[in-house]
């Protein structure tokens, strides 16, 4: 019989059970006993699901209160010296205390320190704290986490087989916070704290433990390749039997596999979903100790598996290596899709022929089973009518008229080179719309939204519980556009934009309005911490039925003089942030979206709305992980982005906004989206990112780099956001600045937002002055 392998599960719980303990317990709401007592049952209850789905290798320690890579910092003790203060804390099991400073900072009892920072753990929405490593750092097995949850999975009756990032991804995905030397090379450190893991896990009867080397799948250099075979050496050892499991994830193996293959492992784990292609060649490579684990069910996607496609590679498996060497399993841990389908009820926005194509983290248990009984031969009743029943689903979601649309299929592929390029050139364009706007130098606009105060967010949720008629939403809504309008005005903004009152988010909102989306009731997954996020699924051809944004912008431009910006995000950033469909190309998805924004552009500018903007915070976060493959990325994102914005008049301007990104491997590629003016997240950088924009290359058209951080209520002084305008003035020329603060106001009160803005006009006009 093929054993069954599940990478890893959600850990939130069904209902964010986890999101709400914890954030009790930050509110001082509930005591730590209760926060421990919350997750146990988490773990119990995730354990139990597993082992009633068939899975023979379910994971442990794939449980974390915040995050596994700050769960794994604080065992090996890669705890940063500003946290010292509170290491009086910390004991041989989980101090909560340290461990949410860590996460949080920590301010209380005259202590104050910074969290750690996060970024985004490889190509996911998932973002890790990140470790931070020192010259002299040192390494001591702290915590017993890995060694606890095992010992309870055992006490409840279940044998699980303990995950542990592996060493040299540990020190990869951390962060140098000295000079002179290389984070790799304190592998030799950290290898003893290993060595104890394993051993301690192997002593205490485990028989299996993964080691997740995401690396093995990614561009390495010469000296990590040769660390891999030592460093696995050095865990077979301590392992005394228990039997070690390479896992990869997210790519291919590519030029890694022969060191892959040849790992002192036991089994070595593919990501068959990202690397579909790579089991040929891998088989004929493996040599006859090592089995493998086939992660044939993905871990990325909502969607139901083809079990004639997986089976056809697991067959093939089984023809070179036997049964008894080859397992069936997720691509990576299932932490990436929400829990259970069956608690989807409402048809309205989930209708009964998409969710029949779907499966979220039960599902796929069930799914990851069924392949092994089908691929093991000896087939029961149940199993081979769910064969036929997922076939069924595969073909109808082949054909099915919900999905395909012949009109929006063709109108992509007719889009020509002349659809992605503007009219005229920037500088042609530059004076036209001088001509249409006239505004001054250093001109003053905000990125779209104004507060979300507490009763905008009532006046959303009482409509969706039919408290109030959409006739008094509209009113409120009404009423709060034409205030902000007066109050741009009176600060003397010289581009105003209508605030978003209308919009919960930026991609949820347009989702709704697009065909070919449907939407979930409890589709949450972890973003970081207790926040999660429940991306619309994406499921048919995506066309735009009805204008979306005209109403609201064209309200806030009958009110006032001044121009009113339209407010879209960009093709790029609604396909990052939603659940994508598998049966085509993302390219292509993407340019479905691209033609629906453009004919929302289209419908503005006819309105009158001459100044648009495309918000694309996410089109670097859309990097494939291979840097062979960037470029090939870089160039329909950017060309989707110029679909979505071009087939418009020379004095329509166009702008876009982005969040704090490295710009600097890509600047090329952000000017080739030709946006007439790009407003960009810059001040708590003391506006250093804007170096990439004056480098050798000169990026040619207008930029505005934010001048306040808008993620504090901290309101700037005049004087500080004038010295950042002096600094983005040295390396970019006056003619092309304009002035704003770094991000949407969403998220701040009105008495500092007000504050603030007044500031940065002054400032603004201290610049005029000066030229
Ligand atoms: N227009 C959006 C806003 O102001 C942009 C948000 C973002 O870039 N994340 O809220
Ligand atoms: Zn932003």
């Amino acid at each position: 019989m093929l054993l069954t392998n599940n990478l890893g599960y959600p850990r939130v719980g069904p209902f964010r059970e986890l999101k709400k303990a914890n954030e009790a317990y930050w509110a001082k709401k509930i005591s730590a006993e209760e926060l421990l007592k919350a997750a146990k049952e988490i773990r119990e209850n995730n354990w139990k699901t597993q082992k009633e789905a068939g899975i023979d290798l379910i994971p442990s320690n794939d449980f974390s209160f915040y995050d596994q890579v700050l769960d794994l910092s604080l065992t090996v003790g890669a705890i940063p010296a500003r946290y010292n203060s509170l290491l009086s804390k910390v004991d041989n099991n989980y101090s909560l205390d340290l461990y949410f400073a860590m996460a949080r900072g920590f301010q209380e009892d005259g202590i104050d320190v910074t969290a750690s920072e996060m970024t985004k753990w490889f190509d996911t929405n998932y973002h890790y704290m990140v470790p931070e490593f020192t010259k002299d750092q040192t390494f001591k097995l702290t915590s017993e986490k890995f060694l606890n949850e095992y010992n309870e999975a055992k006490a409840a009756g279940i044998e699980t087989k303990p995950v542990v990032i592996g060493p040299i991804t540990y020190l990869l995905i951390g962060k140098e916070k000295e000079a002179g030397f290389d984070r790799i090379d304190l592998i030799d450190r950290l290898l003893p704290v290993y060595e104890e893991i394993i051993s301690k896990l192997a002593d205490a009867g485990a028989q299996y433990i993964q080691i997740d080397e995401p690396y093995l799948a990614l561009d390495i250099d010469a000296k990590v390749k040769e660390l891999y075979t030592k460093v696995f050496e050095k865990l077979n050892a301590a392992a005394k039997g228990a039997k070690l499991i390479a896992t990869t994830y997210f790519e291919a193996l590519k030029d890694n596999e022969d060191l892959a293959v040849s790992l002192p492992v036991h089994a070595l784990h593919l990501d068959l979903v990202r690397g579909e292609n790579q089991l040929d060649t891998v088989l004929a490579k493996v040599p006859a100790s090592l089995t493998l684990s086939l992660g044939v069910v993905e871990g990325r996607n909502i969607w139901k598996n083809d079990y004639e496609k997986s089976l056809a590679k697991i067959q093939q498996a089984v023809a070179a290596l036997d049964k008894d060497r080859v397992w069936v399993g997720t691509s990576s841990s299932l932490l990436h899709v929400p829990y259970d389908l069956d608690s989807e009820k409402k048809e309205e926005t989930l209708p009964a022929e998409v969710k029949n194509w779907l499966a979220f983290a039960k599902q796929k248990l069930a799914e990851v089973k069924d392949l092994a009984v089908l691929a093991d031969g000896e087939v029961d009743a149940a199993t081979a009518e769910r064969f036929e029943a997922n076939k069924a689903a595969a073909e109808s979601r082949r054909t099915s008229p919900l999905i395909h649309k012949p009109e929006v299929k063709t109108r992509v592929s007719n889009i020509t080179d002349e659809d992605a390029k503007r009219t005229s050139p920037f500088e042609v364009r530059k004076v036209a719309q001088q001509a249409k706007f006239n505004l001054p130098a250093f001109p003053t606009t905000t990125i779209g939204s104004f507060p979300q105060t507490k009763d905008v967010r009532k006046w959303r949720a009482d409509l969706k519980k039919g408290v109030i008629t959409q006739e008094e939403y509209d009113k409120a809504i009404a009423e709060e556009t034409e205030s902000v309008i007066r109050l741009q005005e009176n600060l003397d903004i010289d581009v105003l934009v209508h605030g978003e009152f209308e919009r919960n988010d930026m991609v949820e909102y347009f989702g709704e309005q697009l065909a070919g989306y449907a939407f979930t009731q409890y589709g949450w997954v972890q973003s970081y911490g207790s926040r999660c996020v429940k991306p619309p699924v994406i499921y048919g051809d995506v066309y735009r039925p009805a204008d979306m944004t005209v109403r609201w912008s064209s309200y806030a431009q009958s009110l006032t003089d001044r121009p009113v910006k339209g407010m879209l995000t960009g093709p790029v950033t609604i396909l990052q942030w939603s659940f994508v469909r598998n049966d085509q190309p993302r390219e292509t998805t993407t340019y479905q979206i691209a033609l629906a924004i453009l004919d929302e552009v289209q419908a503005l500018e006819k309105a009158g709305i001459k100044i648009i903007q495309i918000d694309e915070p996410a089109i670097r976060e859309g990097l494939p992980l291979r840097q062979a493959d960037q470029q090939k990325y870089l160039d329909w994102a950017v060309r989707a982005f110029r679909v979505s914005s071009s087939n418009v008049e020379d004095d329509t301007q166009i702008h876009t906004h982005m969040c704090y990104s490295e710009f600097n491997n890509v600047i090329k590629d952000i000017a080739a989206m030709d946006a007439d003016v790009i407003t960009i997240e810059t001040s708590r950088s003391q506006m250093k990112l804007l170096n990439a924009f004056a480098g050798e290359f000169k990026y040619p058209n207008d930029i505005g780099p934010g001048v306040y951080d808008i993620h504090s209520p901290r309101v700037p002084s005049k004087e500080e956001m004038i010295d950042l305008l002096h600094k983005a003035k040295d390396v970019v020329p006056a003619s092309q600045l304009w002035v704003n603060p770094d991000c949407g106001l969403k998220t701040r009160a009105w008495p500092e937002t007000k504050a603030a803005l007044e500031a940065m006009v002054e400032a603004a006009k201290v610049l005029r002055a000066e030229a």
